[in-house]
């Protein structure tokens, strides 16, 4: 492997120096990126005049935002709020000892960003800039705070969009966006109040501003939206860095935002130089429930005396039976459900094929299967339902689907291979009054055998998603997952659960932390893993069922808060859909999504609205990151990261960064067990693995090393 990069130390220090030489300063001194004996705590800054509370404070979601960039990686960082009429700072440092490796604010301010004599607060933390190397960001800038950028015009972008593009400088800086990196793939930004900068007039001497990011004035002029610039250390002390870095983006931002979203991990990673606690992979794990069982047709909603309107509020009774008619002898369901069928399993299976071998990042791609087993045949350990009264032997035409017989599980267990599987309990009965024996026996044992008999892989009996996220509060049933060695469960981030050591019943919660679980309140030993409901609502199968819910709820006359405020087509249900679930991936979110089997129907044949819906999602994706492959891990891959997350997040993990020296990771866990410390862009230990271009060693931290590492090798700073 070449590597020119390191084959020209020479002729970069020449350069070094020649650049030093023309800006007149002498390069006799070597320069070092901070003081030799330097230690730098391993910790973002962010420094805010905003209350944390966003009810009483209207500029509150930069902080937000700001909060959810480092959240999201799992960089550690401390929120300094100063009187934003009498600004401070706290204490930076005390000897060579930094507390911050870099410092971010949300909302620009130039008493605390542009160094000039009257600015006090700007010039100490210049100073230490200076000493250590360490990087400044302002999220939202008004451009003349910066001593290096000027206000030329500004857009409200919510009444019109800015096509942003990368510079080259942009596209080095943030290799992972394809969005921006021409004029017809822009970077869109929008929704947000947006300024037009260039370079100060009076740009300090040596200064230089580098634009990133950069738009088009409704005159046609082109302008900057984001920039870095360099200011030159004019008064070096030994062991100083020779300049020092601030990051401006001139645009407003809060953690909804796609904008927001597709540029903080590139900032993060700016702001840190690449050396930080934390890490992104972008996820996507689909799991479908109820593969085997039939779902019901919207608007018709089967409830234990009948069926139900799902139109009307509240539901209006129809009668015993569904209203459309009886139960078909061929397939043992009723009009006012839908039950997929073999054919819908091959196209779905030649559709994923498709997806895995043709869509850019998704060659990871495979759905997750929660199965029924009673929906299967009796020769399987099902209960033969569908049809009903069938022998498992009974004579099938593949291509003749109007033959007496049950097409989905033959052709399931012909592709077994191309899904992974878990248990969704035998014949999905709620769980939440169930008894210890019943889910034991009556559920866990037999839908274990249905996979047994059709040896299904990609199959971990650890984990399970329980009938409507039912059982969570049940002791008796809980027990029993236990006993069967139950170890992962999924619960709904739409109603998050008690932590442990809480009043055990539902109340509103709070959501564990980004891409954290928890314990179960009632039974700790079984690990709860967040999952997304969706808007493809578990009762669709057609794009008329779909657009005809959706509108329900958020059409014209939509009775959710927040209707759109007209009926929307089936192209614009799946584009607000896939807008959400697109944000997911955006933000490196691992938690899984919902969506049920009748979601899979081939409704005109060939497609399904789950792979309309993913196709779309996809296709956004790729118009917005490239070189981010997109893993589709397992539920208990899922589940033993979320662990790892909430652990590292609650021991209190520190790393500090010796310059040339080497890092010394430290934690306390109260439990005693193994903190795994993601560290980006350094390599060390056995486990290492290199994503978007940048390597992360997970490193382990045991209560038989007092909790301490340390990795002495020269990380460049
Ligand atoms: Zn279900």
């Amino acid at each position: 492997m070449k590597t020119p990069q390191h084959a020209t130390p020479f002729a970069l220090k020449r350069l070094f120096a020649a650049t030093l030489a023309a800006l007149g300063m002498a390069a006799a001194t070597p320069l070092l990126a901070a003081p030799a004996d330097a230690q730098i705590e391993m910790k973002v800054l962010v420094l805010t005049a905003q209350d944390d509370n966003p009810a009483a404070i209207g500029d509150a979601p930069q902080l937000e935002a700001t909060k959810a960039m480092l959240d999201r990686i799992g960089t550690p960082y401390e929120i300094y709020r100063y009187d934003s009429a009498a600004p401070s700072l706290p204490a930076l440092e005390d000897g060579n000892n930094a507390h911050y490796q870099a410092i971010l604010l949300p909302i620009s301010d130039a008493r605390l960003l542009n160094p000039l004599p009257s600015n006090p607060l700007a010039q100490t933390l210049s100073r230490y800039q200076f000493k250590y190397g360490v990087r400044m960001a302002a999220l939202y800038a008004w451009p003349d705070d910066t001593g290096c950028l000027q206000a030329v015009g500004q857009r409200d972008t919510n009444t019109s969009a800015l096509d942003a593009t990368l510079t080259a400088a942009g596209k080095t800086a943030f290799p992972y966006l394809k969005a921006g990196t021409s004029a017809t793939l822009p970077l869109q930004v929008k929704n947000a109040w947006t300024y037009f900068a260039d370079p100060a007039t009076a740009l300090p001497a040596g200064a230089t501003v580098t634009p990133l990011l950069q738009g088009k004035a409704s005159d046609g002029s082109t302008h900057t939206v984001m920039a870095s610039c360099s200011f030159p250390n004019t008064a070096p002390e030994t062991g100083d860095a020779s300049s020092r870095e601030v990051l401006a983006a001139t645009f407003d931002n809060n953690q909804y935002l796609i904008h927001s979203s597709l540029l903080s991990y590139g900032l993060l990673n700016w702001l840190t130089k690449g050396v930080m606690l934390g890490e992104r992979r972008v996820y996507l794990d689909p799991q479908i429930d109820d593969i085997g069982l039939p779902n019901d047709s919207f608007p018709y909603a089967w409830e234990a005396d009948g069926y139900y309107d799902a139109r009307t509020t509240p539901w209006t009774f129809l009668g015993a039976t569904c209203p459309l008619g009886g139960e078909n002898a061929k397939t043992g369901t009723n009009p006012c459900e839908y039950r997929i069928t073999g054919k819908d399993i091959d196209k779905l299976v030649a559709w994923q094929k498709n997806v895995r071998s043709r869509t850019a990042n998704a060659a990871d791609f495979r759905l997750t299967m929660p199965y029924n087993g009673a929906g299967f045949w009796v020769s399987y350990g099902g209960q033969g339902a569908y049809p009903p009264n069938k022998p498992a032997t009974f004579f099938f035409d593949l291509i003749n689907e109007n033959v007496l017989y049950d097409t989905l599980t033959p052709r399931l267990v012909a592709n077994k291979a191309q899904f992974k599987w878990v248990t969704h309990t035998y014949d999905h009965e709620f769980m939440d009054d169930m008894s210890y024996d019943h889910a034991l026996n009556n559920e866990m044992i037999p839908n274990d055998k249905v996979a047994q008999k059709m040896g299904l892989p990609n199959y971990d009996k650890s984990t399970m998603v329980t009938p409507n996220i039912s059982g969570l509060y049940n002791a008796d049933v809980l027990s029993a997952l236990q006993t069967f060695g139950i170890t992962y469960l999924v619960s709904d981030t739409s109603v998050p659960t008690p932590p442990v050591g809480a009043t055990c019943e539902k109340g509103p919660w709070p959501l564990p932390r980004f891409n954290s679980g928890k314990p179960n309140c009632v039974n700790p030993s079984i690990y709860e893993v967040p999952r997304y409901p969706t808007a493809l609502y578990y009762n669709v199968s057609t794009p008329a069922e779909w657009t005809a819910e959706y509108n329900h709820f958020y059409g014209a006359n939509g009775i959710a808060p927040y209707p759109w405020g007209y009926d929307l087509s089936y192209g614009e249900v799946l584009d607000k859909t896939s807008e959400v679930l697109v944000s997911y991936l955006l933000n490196y979110d691992a938690r899984p999504l919902m969506f049920h089997a009748s979601n899979l129907r081939a409704y005109d044949g060939t497609h399904s609205l789950l792979g309309d819906l993913m196709d779309a999602t996809l296709a956004k994706y790729n118009r917005y990151y490239q070189n981010l492959p997109i893993r589709s891990p397992s539920l208990k891959q899922t589940g033993e990261l979320m662990k790892r997350r909430q652990v590292y997040n609650e021991s209190g993990v520190r790393a500090v960064l010796k310059p040339g020296k080497g890092i010394v990771l430290t934690a306390a866990n109260p439990e005693a067990q193994p903190v795994v410390v993601p560290l980006t862009g350094v390599t060390y230990g056995t486990t290492t693995e290199t994503y978007g271009g940048q390597v992360t060693s997970f490193v382990t931290l045991n209560p038989a090393n007092n909790y301490s590492v340390n990795i002495a090798k020269s990380i460049a700073w």
